[in-house]
């Protein structure tokens, strides 16, 4: 295998590393964003924040009182 041959073979396994690499970042982001989004929607009251972790789906915030 010639010099430059070798370069072009680096350049291009380089590349694909690159691709993987972001590839992955961008779904674990994604993923960790949807994670983040469904916590917030499961657990906590949509008008003062309140963790609504433990109370029954269809109580009223115990805080603020905003349904649910
Ligand atoms: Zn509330």
């Amino acid at each position: 295998m010639n010099p430059s041959m070798s370069g072009v073979l680096t350049v291009l396994v380089a590349s694909a590393c690159l691709a993987v690499v972001s590839a992955g970042f961008v779904l674990t982001e994604r993923r960790l964003r949807r994670e983040a989004r469904a916590d917030a929607t499961r657990d906590d009251c949509l008008r003062c924040g309140y963790c609504r972790a433990g109370l029954p789906s269809d109580a009223a915030c115990p805080e603020c009182g905003e349904p649910p």
